[in-house]
């Protein structure tokens, strides 16, 4: 059983949230409290359990093809931002200069 004060610290820890001021003040606390130290350990092995358990999420094999033909295309792209989109090919010929008649 851990001490309830630090059972939120130790969970904290348990995902990297510690603070070092507060990593090393529970690092101390746990060298002394067998209680917390067995908390500690059965939260790392929850984890653990957790991660091997839940599958990651399987990507369709063109994912990376396309993200990256994406890319490259947004980047070749014009950026005329301060044209608004409204403006397309019709627009920009209405703001061409009249030619005589
Ligand atoms: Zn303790």
């Amino acid at each position: 059983m851990a001490c309830p004060e630090f059972e939120d610290l130790i969970l904290d820890y348990c995902e990297g949230a510690a603070s070092p001021a507060d990593g090393a003040l529970l690092e101390s606390h746990i060298a002394a409290c067998a209680g917390c130290r067995q908390y500690l350990a059965l939260q790392r092995e929850l984890d653990l359990r957790l991660a091997k358990s839940l599958a990651r999420p399987a990507l369709s094999p063109d994912f990376a093809r396309e993200l990256t033909a994406r890319m490259a295309e947004r980047r070749r792209t014009p950026r005329l931002r301060w044209l608004p989109r409204i403006l397309d090919s019709t627009g920009y010929l209405s703001l061409a200069p009249r030619l005589p008649a």
